[in-house]
């Protein structure tokens, strides 16, 4: 399999150099040449594989010969090595729960996955990689955690200052060690058009080897379909596809389900679900793409302006925004909206989501409640107790404290403070 540049098409790179790049050079994303099919006998009977397995068919064409299978195998095993639960919340709705890892969120799939084939590609090579990834708040621990330690690569975090909850900058700002965690005076978008900045920095570049752990890197972004295989090997109204909600920020996660999709998993219809920061649904209703300031909610990690991924959209789509309104319909979701799912669904069913989930699954049900009642899923992308502080004024009660984060809460945050402008990031890459 090979990549080309969303910004040049005849330029193309295999999946060693698109990990280790990132970015391509003239700005672009990587993007497959082309979508592989996943053979019918692994559609039609998808509970007949074990997870890991299953994880291992969907990415292996993406990855070709550049990892062998056996280490491959080991590399997505580990990357997979949690549950998925899905759960079933009201009649017809169910969550997929895919926050189980390490740091409680959905990012640790690609995050895992991403730092251990860069750490394959690197490995007895001696060479060096400064990872630089701008965070909303779970990227970066997701990224801390699956790069702590691997010899021969730095982590520089970006993350906007006063803009992450606490167990999120907790997680991102304590490994120390190969982690550095740079808190920015500014948005997230701003960060990430720092580290974008950065990419397209020849001088620097020549001097120091940078690759990026956003949704960007492709290494990071294909092995989120496996979310998509899990939830359909799980679902039981095997006539029936569900409809899946995906609460959206950058807009990795959806593309890699309508990826999933377009390589034959079957899914009946896709809800984009985005709180304020909706450009992507504006665009979704005929009223073109006009990215505004960002805005500021609960909902943080998908507090996105610009997203990355929506050029990875239009590719997958050909520019047609009618091809794309035939397989996801976008919904903007208030705050107010959002505190109401969380009351509700917690009041109804004793079920508990976070911010992010609950804005899918408001997304959801005015899906269902305009197109018809049918069965469909959401994705709840990250852990309830890593939004505590909304969490639980919403449904009057503490949320209990998982032994995983017991220990962070007597760490010390450990940041370096920057301001929000090029000049001094890079010349802190080049120290
Ligand atoms: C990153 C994130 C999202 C948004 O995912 P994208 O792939 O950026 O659209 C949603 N929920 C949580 C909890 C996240 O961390």
């Amino acid at each position: 399999m090979l990549y080309y540049s969303t910004n040049n098409s005849s330029e193309r790179v295999d999946f060693k150099e698109a990990t280790m790049l990132g970015q391509a050079p003239d700005g672009g994303l990587y993007f497959p040449e082309r979508i592989p099919l996943v053979p019918d006998e692994i559609i039609r009977n998808l509970s007949g594989f074990e997870p890991a397995e299953l994880a291992f068919q969907v990415i292996a064409p993406y990855v070709g010969s550049l990892i062998p299978e056996k280490e491959l195998r080991q590399i997505v095993a580990e990357t997979v090595d949690f549950p998925f639960p899905l759960v079933h919340i009201t009649d017809n709705i169910h969550a997929l729960e895919l926050y189980h890892g390490p740091t409680l969120a959905f990012k640790d799939v690609g995050a895992r996955f991403m730092s251990r084939c860069l750490s394959y590609f690197i490995r007895d090579s001696g060479q060096k990689i400064t990872v630089l990834v701008a965070t909303s708040g779970d990227t970066g621990s997701a990224v801390a955690n699956g790069f702590f330690g691997v010899a021969g690569i730095e982590v520089v975090i970006l993350y906007p200052s006063g803009k992450v909850s606490m167990v999120q900058e907790l997680q991102l700002t304590t490994y120390g060690g190969n982690i550095t965690a740079l808190e920015i005076d500014g948005s997230f978008d701003d960060c990430q058009r720092l580290v974008k900045q950065a990419f397209r920095d020849e001088e620097l570049r020549k001097q120091c080897a940078l690759t990026s752990a956003n949704s960007i890197n492709v290494a990071r972004w294909l092995p989120q379909q496996f979310y998509y295989f899990f939830a359909l090997r799980a679902w039981a109204h095997k006539d029936q596809p569900p409809v899946i909600a995906v609460p959206s920020g950058n807009f990795g996660n959806l593309c890699a389900g309508l990826i999933a999709h377009l390589s034959g998993l079957p899914v009946a219809h896709f809800v984009a679900a985005c709180n304020s920061n909706d450009v992507v649904t504006a665009y979704l209703n005929g009223e073109g793409y006009h990215p505004k300031a960002p805005v500021v909610t609960m909902s943080n990690a998908m507090d996105v302006a610009d997203p990355s991924n929506f050029v990875r959209m239009l590719e997958l789509f050909h520019d047609d925004v009618n091809a794309m309104q035939a397989r996801v319909t976008g919904y903007t979701i208030s705050e107010e909206a959002t505190r109401m799912a969380i009351s509700e669904v917690h009041t109804d069913t004793g079920y508990i989501m976070d911010p992010h989930g609950a804005v899918a699954y408001a997304g959801l049900q005015q899906y269902l409640r305009e197109h018809g009642q049918q069965p469909g899923i959401l994705l709840e992308t990250a852990a309830p107790i890593k939004f505590a502080d909304v969490v639980e004024p919403i449904i009057g009660k503490k949320i209990a404290i998982p032994a995983t984060l017991a220990s962070l809460y007597n760490k010390e945050k450990q940041s370096i403070k920057l301001k929000g402008t090029y000049a001094v990031l890079k010349e802190f890459l080049l120290k």
